[in-house]
């Protein structure tokens, strides 16, 4: 398995898969090409029906300035498309083809050129490639999974996990401070600092719980949507969720960054083994793989911070996976707003209570982690197309045809 290193990456949003992959493609690309003196890039499958509202003409354009990039959204797919995600960037001199390469965009700001073996392929750093792997492996070794994560990344890994979670900080921080109507045409007002601001301090506290949690996703999210700089965890449409539990947790708990970033380490194990076994990619399993996977791993932090067994912990992750099984992704006209920033808040909720459930009923399971991610990722596959990433089905039909049935 790969570095948690890789699921947490700092940039700009609103989409992993539609604009960091994009343009970092982009980047490499125009490096291989310095004669290029102007570029095309052609867009296919859900980079192509929702690339113009997740913003990718955008991000490529500036991936390739000062050069020219003409980009394309084609109609119709290349009958050899290996991923919903793909695009063809094409290298031109006078305009002529010079050069070209196909990018698959697999999610999480990860991309694979077709036909280039290294491109995609990062260095591996752990040996177990399951939790039933890591469970058996650290009982072998008396380590807990802090422990284990220092084992295989060398204790560098705090330091680096402390600079994710002042990031993360940085966008509750930074979405709590800011007002107004989102980008995009659809005219969705920021709430983040509405909903913080009035928080009802009474004996309800599981209302204050929730107002809280909420208001801090919903920062994160908004953030995310107006193109502000977020961590993917383990994408930008769901990079809510787990900044959320651990603001809460750390200002309710006065949890240290250290503490913070093992729960981050525990959260990237957890999102990791999701990536690796299955997907994280909306246009691949739909929204399960994204919000689902950031709820499991909210809840596997959750775990770390309240001191749960290796079991509870996992137990907290699968119940969070399990109960987005099947979590299409249908997102209004292609924006990451409606209903990506309004999910981040309750998924960040439902993590709490995942993590909740699996301390009272610690040992009493039959469902696996492992069985989590196989069901989300075959379930993905199974999912029509329409329900991944297209803004062609669900919530983006239904308000577009709104009135007309
Ligand atoms: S519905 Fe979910 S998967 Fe789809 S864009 Fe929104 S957050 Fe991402």
């Amino acid at each position: 398995m790969r570095s948690i290193r890789d699921i947490y990456k700092v940039g700009v949003g609103p989409s992993s898969s539609h604009t960091m992959g994009p343009a970092k493609a982009a980047e490499i690309f125009r490096e291989r090409v310095p004669e290029a003196d102007s570029f095309r890039v052609l867009l296919y499958g859900s980079l192509s029906k929702t690339g113009k509202g997740h913003g990718t003409d955008r991000a490529l354009k500036d991936a390739f300035s000062p050069l020219e990039c003409d980009v394309v959204f084609s109609a119709a797919d290349p009958k050899d498309m290996k991923h919903p995600n793909t695009l063809d960037l094409i290298a031109l001199r006078n305009g002529e083809e010079i050069e070209r390469a196909r990018v698959q965009s697999i999610g999480g700001g990860d991309i694979v050129f077709e036909g280039d073996d290294s491109s995609g392929a990062e260095e591996e750093v752990y040996l177990e490639n399951s939790f039933a792997e890591i469970a058996s492996f650290c009982a072998f070794r008396h380590v807990d999974l802090p422990e284990y994560i220092e084992l295989n990344e060398g204790e560098e890994i705090w330091g680096f996990l402390i600079d994710i979670w002042h990031h993360m900080k940085d966008a509750v921080k930074e979405g709590l401070s800011r007002e107004g109507e989102l980008p995009g045409g659809l005219h969705v007002q920021r709430k983040a600092k509405y909903l913080f601001e009035h928080i009802v301090e009474d004996k309800h506290s599981e209302l204050v719980e929730c107002q809280k949690v909420s208001a801090f996703a919903y920062a994160v999210s908004e953030q995310n949507a107006d193109n502000g700089i977020i961590v993917t965890a383990p994408t930008c449409g769901a990079c809510g969720v787990l900044p959320a539990v651990l603001y809460y947790f750390a200002e309710k708990r006065k949890l240290d960054d250290l503490q913070v970033a093992k729960a981050l380490g525990v959260a990237g194990l957890f999102g990791e083994l999701a990536k690796r076994n299955a997907s994280v990619s909306g246009a691949e399993c739909g929204c399960q793989a994204e919000v689902g996977v950031a709820c499991s791993m909210a809840a596997a932090a959750c775990g770390q911070v309240f001191g749960y067994s290796m079991d509870q912990i996992e137990y907290a992750a699968e119940v969070a996976l399990e109960h987005h099984l099947g979590l299409t992704c249908d997102p209004i006209r292609g924006l990451v707003q409606i209903p990506c920033i309004e999910r981040n808040a309750v998924a960040a909720m439902r993590a709490i209570n995942s993590a909740n459930i699996a301390y009272f009923l610690t040992g009493t399971r039959n469902i696996s982690y492992d069985i989590a991610i196989k069901s989300m990722y075959y379930t993905g596959l199974d999912m029509n197309q329409r329900y991944r990433e297209t803004a062609e089905g669900g919530l983006a039909r239904a308000y577009q045809r709104r009135g007309k049935w």
